[in-house]
This record gives C-alpha cells, structure tokens and sequence, in this order.
C-alpha cells in the first residue's frame, strides 16, 4: 500500500514537471506572414463610431486628465504625454484600429514599439513590435496580456501599419456576486489570433480601472514607445444581461 501510494506520488510529480516543461506560455507562437493588406484603411460602417479619423482628438483625453498632447501628423496620431482614454464609455463592441510601431528600432523585449488597447480601460490587447522580438508570448502583439498567446505571430515589420479587429464581450457582474466571464476574438492582420478566449474579469497590469463595470473607456497606452494609430472606429453591440 505504502509502496503503491509512493507510486502514485512520483508520478503525480513526473507529470507536474512535464506540464511545466510544456508550458504553451512559454512556446512561441508560429511566425505566419501575413497579406500585404486586409482591413487597411477600412471605412467605417453606417452604424460605427469613429474615434478617430485622422483629423483631431476630439473623442479623446489625456488618462492624467485635461487635453490630450498626442502629436498628430499624416493622418496618425503618435503616443506623447499619457495615455488617451475615450471621453465616451463602452460595454460591448466590434472596434478597428491600424497601428504601426517605430521603423527606427530600439530596446527589445517589452522595450521596443510598447503600447496597448484597453478595453474598458481594464483588459488589454497588447501592441509590441514583435517582429523578430522575442518576449513572453502572452506578453507579445496581440496577446491578451498576461492571459492568452496569440495563435500566430502575424507581425508586419516595424514601422508598417497593421491592423486590429476585436470582438470585445465584457466581463458582467451576476445576482450572485459572481463574474460572468467575457470574451475577446481578434484578428492580427487578417489572421485569427484570440478565438473567443474568455475574460475572467480581473483587469490586466497597469489598467487605470479595476473591477467589473459595464462599460468603460477604450485606453490607449503610453508605454513610453513613439507608437503611432490610425482609422479608429467601433460598432456597439447589444448585449445579453448576465445569467
Ligand atoms: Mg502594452
């Protein structure tokens, strides 16, 4: 008996070490390289938001409160003095976005083209230059930090404008005090890279809002990276009350 039980304990511990030598956390995604064009440039729908258009700030403030200093120049705008949260609040959305990290080089890992989409200034997908960077996968563009690897590595090249389309399900509050789960499906430049991936509801590292509320601000991050976005809209979308 004593013999069988230390059995099952070695092998309990085998499998513990297996598990953590194939952590998928720590396996990179497969570099897939993608179209030269999907969404780019993507005109907004009857029925969308702009956020930004090319032209002004308008829908936007500094997350330090008052104007936002973001520099704006051919029809981008580039990460300058804090981050940029909307001055309206969303709970469910479709939002696109282009983004493109500096073509001059510089850091690596977390350090080089570092910023970020926050949803409901609480859950971010991640924009890294990971174009041969590597980092911790879950960490790397358009990861769900801290949470979720994307499938692929779909990466442009630094200074190449590339796209983001997010399907955002918030995180909702239930009778019993519970969290029901949210959602984010993305694609990278066309490709699939969160395939419904839940949202447990705690917000992810340096959010500005924590706990789960229904709706929030979109919060672009300063990650003291000269990153630049371009055509940003989004479409409300209904959402079913918490079970
Ligand atoms: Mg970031």
């Amino acid at each position: 008996m004593n013999l069988l039980r230390s059995a099952t304990v070695v092998s309990v511990a085998s499998l513990a070490v297996l598990a953590l030598a194939a952590d998928p956390k720590d396996t990179p995604p497969p570099v897939v390289t993608p179209a030269a064009t999907f969404s780019d440039g993507a005109g907004a729908p009857a029925d969308a938001i702009v956020l930004f258009d090319g032209r002004d700030l308008s829908k936007w403030k500094s997350e330090n409160g008052g104007e936002p200093k973001w520099t704006l120049a051919g029809g981008a705008m580039q990460v300058n003095g804090g981050g940029l949260m909307t001055r309206e609040e969303f709970g469910d959305i479709q939002l696109h976005l282009e983004w493109a990290s500096p073509a001059e080089v510089k850091g690596d890992g977390q350090g080089r083209g570092n910023s970020g989409v926050y949803f409901q200034g609480r859950y971010e997908i991640q924009v890294l230059d990971s174009y041969q960077n590597p980092t911790y996968p879950n960490g790397q563009a358009s990861a769900f930090y801290g949470h979720s690897a994307p499938l692929v590595n779909a990466s442009r090249k630094p200074g190449e404008w590339q796209t983001y389309d997010i399907v955002f399900r918030a995180p909702k509050p239930m009778a019993d005090g519970k969290v029901q789960p949210g959602s984010f499906t993305v694609f990278h430049n066309g490709m699939l890279v969160q395939d419904h991936i839940p949202i447990p509801g705690a917000a992810t590292t340096s959010a500005k809002f924590t706990g789960v509320a229904p709706t929030g601000p979109i919060m672009l991050q300063d990650h003291g990276n000269p990153v630049r976005y371009r055509n940003i809209w989004l479409r409300k979308l209904a959402s079913a009350p918490a079970k």
